[in-house]
């Protein structure tokens, strides 16, 4: 009997505003699409935090027994520099800027996408589509709302007419706007605006004469709008309506809204029976955001090459941070925080390493049934990952009772304990136990740590040439001192 038959899934669906039982469409079967990256820069570390969310909830399904087809998309066209209707197409922009072409800075950075994410353990998803793989099928889908007057076509554009589709449909049921006080809170169109409405937006633009990326179509060359791809992909890899759609919080409006919006006009049903929404990840307190400074890559934390941190984390200890809020909270990024989850991180794999030399008794003073279901209620409970974790905390502090000899386990109990502890820090988790690299980056930091307060013991004695001797051969090792005022720290570059 599989899992699910079992284990009673409830998930929070923004789209009802409340937690609810998850009930596949087709028994056995899962149909999941997440909002992937658009490549024209280094994935942002808020967006892996998004995927990983989803990677969790993709590994929790597959365990329940669930058979999961997840497509993610990859966003090659159309997004747009401003998210709106007048911006530059990101992709675009970025090849114009560096003089490559725009499939060059498409394939470095999905590159980089993908090496990251492999970094992080994720696992692939089944189907990763393209926009420009699928614009035949965009095309069809506009036509489909072309036919059904939810759209008008102008000077080789075409829009989507949001006015028409609220008068028989309800636009902003997501994200819980009304289309009259949207109407009142923006500004009037100008006289350039081909639009009749502010709030309409493109399903197809035209390309002026500069525009490198354009495709032929029904209303002249051009390129599809943004929010197309996704209802163009998700149907045609799960149909018309099915289970879950996630993405960030971010995506809420517009994108989501007017997916449901395009949906509705060509089918005339409902894409999505879950609507599931990952919240930001900040950093020291303060959103994340290149222009501000309070900024950083997933591959600086690997390093150490950041202002904000004191030492390199490994990508291990990076998920088991992300892990610990819930998908839906806010998670807060700082040095002291890494700290601590790398403390925690290895005190979980230090358990988890002595479970196989563990004594056994005659009987179990820990009831490892009890325990087990109490972590399968966490991730139950819309994917608790947080309550999960203090769970196998629980676990550590009976394995280390038991090795002191304070507890006893039976030999049955101790295997179940170890089966079910793989699964949830492995396979659920998706956390990772590299010999000679968690640990191995433990004992390198120490040895670290060690130079810099010998460094700093022989500066206060103004042995300088000990001092910049250390400073030089580190550095030619490829490990870097940053003299700071709270002390000195290390990167591994
Ligand atoms: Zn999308």
């Amino acid at each position: 009997m599989p899992l699910f038959e079992s284990q009673e899934l409830k998930i929070y669906n923004s789209l009802k505003g409340h937690k609810e039982t998850f009930y596949p469409i087709n028994e056995g079967h899962v149909g999941m699409y997440v909002c992937g990256p658009t490549v024209y820069s280094n994935v942002h570390l808020g967006n892996c935090r998004t995927f990983m969310s989803f990677d969790m909830i993709f590994r929790y399904l597959k365990h329940l027994g669930y058979k999961v087809r997840y497509v993610r998309n990859i966003t090659d066209a159309g997004h747009l520099v401003d998210d709106a209707e007048d911006g530059e197409d990101k992709i675009a922009k970025k090849a114009r800027l560096e003089k490559l072409e725009p499939m060059e800075v498409v394939q470095r950075y999905t590159l980089d996408f993908h090496n990251i994410l492999e970094k992080f353990n994720f696992l692939p998803p089944s189907i990763e589509p393209t926009a420009t793989g699928h614009i035949i099928e965009q095309i069809e889908i506009i036509k489909e709302i072309l036919g059904k007057g939810f759209a008008y076509e102008i000077n080789g554009s075409v829009y989507f007419d949001v006015a028409t589709f609220n008068e028989t449909n309800e636009y902003g049921k997501l994200s819980g706007r009304k289309l009259e006080d949207m109407v009142a809170n923006t500004r009037e169109l100008t006289a350039q605006d081909e639009k009749r409405n502010p709030q309409d937006f493109a399903l197809w633009k035209k390309a002026e004469p500069q525009h490198i990326m354009r495709w032929p179509s029904p209303w002249g060359d051009g390129f599809p709008g943004w929010h197309l791809e996704c209802t163009a992909m998700s149907t045609k890899y799960l149909g018309e309506t099915f289970d879950i759609h996630g993405g960030g919080m971010d995506l809420k409006f517009p994108h989501h809204e007017c997916e449901i919006a395009q949906a509705e006009a060509s089918y005339g049903k409902s894409p999505v029976n879950y609507w599931l929404h990952a919240n930001m990840l900040t950093m020291n307190g303060k959103k994340m955001a290149k222009s501000t400074g309070n900024n950083i890559l997933p591959g600086e934390i690997f390093t150490g090459d950041n202002d904000i941190l004191s030492k390199p984390f490994a990508p291990s200890v990076v998920r088991f941070f992300m892990m610990q809020a819930h998908y839906t909270s806010i998670l807060d990024l700082s040095n002291d925080a890494l700290l601590a989850s790398e403390k925690g991180f290895n005190r979980l794999m230090e358990a988890y390493n002595l479970l196989d030399s563990l004594p056994t008794g005659k009987q179990s003073d820990f009831d490892v049934k009890a325990w087990k279901q109490k972590c399968y209620d966490a991730m139950n409970d819309d994917f608790n990952s947080p309550i999960l974790i203090a769970n196998l905390f629980d676990a550590v502090r009976h394995i280390n009772l038991i090795k002191e000899g304070k507890e006893s386990i039976a030999n049955e109990d101790k295997d179940l304990l170890a089966e079910a502890l793989h699964a949830f820090v492995f396979e659920i988790l998706g956390l990772e136990q590299k010999v000679g690299n968690n640990q191995d980056t433990e004992k390198l930091s120490g040895v670290v740590e060690l130079l810099i307060q010998l460094r700093k013991e022989a500066r206060e004695n103004r042995d300088f040439s000990t001092s910049d001797k250390i400073r030089d051969q580190l550095a030619e090792l490829g490990i870097q001192l940053k003299d700071g005022k709270d002390g000195t720290t290390f990167s591994i570059l």
